[in-house]
This record gives C-alpha cells, sequence and structure tokens, in this order.
C-alpha cells in the first residue's frame, strides 16, 4: 500500500504501510523533540521508549475485548458502564492518558455506531491501545461522517438499511468505545471465551465480533 493510497477496503492489510517512506512532518519533529528533551537532561530515551512499549505490546484491544466480554456476561456492569464509562472501565483497571473521559455506545439491531477523530486522531488508548494508520487517514475521517454506510461496506460490514448509524466524533476530552451485539451463538461461552472474539474494529464499529463457527 502506498502513502497515497488511502482506501481501506476490507482486503487490505488496514496496518499495512510495508513500502519504505520517507518519514513525515510530524515524525520529523517528534524525532527533533525527544532529541532535544534528551540533550536537556529532561527525558530519557529509555523512558520514551518504555511509554512506547508499553502502549504496542500491554494495552491493546484485548484490554476494551475484555471490558466487552464483561458488559456480555454481567448486566449490572453493563449498565454501569453505559452510565459512567470511565469507572466501570478503571474496575478493570483500564485507565490513564487518552481515556481520561469514555464513553461507550451500544449497538443494538436498530443503531449501528462508529468512532471517528474528524481533526486528527483521537482514540481510547487505554482500552484499544495505539490507533490504527487508517483510523489517523484524512479519507477515513472525512467520508465516515459523509457516507458512513459505503465506508462500512469497504470494512466489510453490511448495515441494514433499517439500521441507524451513529458516527462519534472523538475531542481531546472525550473517547469512545463500541459496545458491539454480542454474537449468536455464543451462549455457553465463559467471558475469557467471548473476550477472544472482540476484533479491535468491532469496538471502533469498522467491524464486527466474530462468531465462534468463524473461528
Ligand atoms: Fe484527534
Amino acid at each position: 500500500m502506498h502513502d497515497h493510497d488511502h482506501d481501506h477496503g476490507h482486503d487490505h492489510d488496514h496496518d499495512g504501510h510495508h513500502h519504505p517512506r520517507p518519514a513525515s512532518d510530524i515524525e520529523l519533529r517528534a524525532r527533533a523533540l525527544e532529541a532535544l528533551l534528551v540533550e536537556k537532561g529532561l527525558v530519557s530515551s529509555d523512558a520514551i521508549d518504555a511509554v512506547i512499549d508499553r502502549y504496542v505490546n500491554d494495552v491493546g484491544p484485548q484490554n476494551g475485548a475484555r471490558v466487552v466480554a464483561r458488559a456480555w456476561t454481567d448486566p449490572a456492569y453493563r449498565d454501569r458502564l453505559l452510565s459512567d464509562a470511565t469507572s466501570a472501565i478503571g474496575e478493570l483497571g483500564y485507565a490513564g492518558d487518552e481515556g481520561h473521559t469514555m464513553v461507550v455506545v451500544e449497538n443494538a439491531p436498530d443503531v449501528h455506531n462508529v468512532i471517528v477523530c474528524t481533526l486528527c486522531s483521537c482514540y481510547p488508548w487505554p482500552v484499544l491501545g495505539l490507533p490504527p494508520t487508517w483510523y489517523k487517514s484524512a479519507p477515513y475521517r472525512a467520508r465516515v461522517v459523509a457516507e458512513p454506510r459505503a465506508v462500512l461496506q469497504e470494512f466489510g460490514v453490511e448495515v441494514p438499511e433499517t439500521t441507524e448509524i451513529r458516527v462519534w466524533d472523538s475531542t481531546a476530552e472525550v473517547r469512545y468505545l463500541v459496545l458491539p451485539m454480542r454474537p449468536e451463538g455464543t451462549e455457553g461461552l465463559a467471558e475469557e471465551e467471548l473476550a477472544e472474539l472482540v476484533s479491535r474494529d468491532s469496538m471502533i464499529g469498522t467491524g464486527l465480533p466474530q462468531t465462534p463457527a468463524a473461528r
């Protein structure tokens, strides 16, 4: 996938930027800032590496998946999650930067929710980790608002005409997480097994949870 090609059809690797490409302006600025902070003795490169490592390896969509699976199995938790997402998510130990004020939006047969940041790349880090490249792309940010049904189709999500699509615009203050519908045929599954069905994209709204049959 080339850098100018932000088409995110479902056949593509959504995170894929396998071709070498020149560093972006922001990347160059970030590197320059890091170098300056290290030079001035304000931070160590190790400390910065530790933060990046944490969000790449320890904090990721598996956190959000646990939240979703808990909501599917525990109605009281689901209620708390929908009324005060920040503290309900905090109950499971997920909190912090880029997630200080969380709102969970619940899918239903007549409502499908999708999240975006139309301005930049705001994303709920404590529950989903770092945003995928396509989430930060200008075409996704513009098109999911203008033509959500078409964008979801490209991700392989067919939303029935009778289902309303709600698009939630994240901000520096408020970060959203989609609570997808529990798939059919999962009645016998334990919470941990359910969590394995919950994909990152299903919590953004550009995907659906897996079904046990598809695994
Ligand atoms: Fe943003």
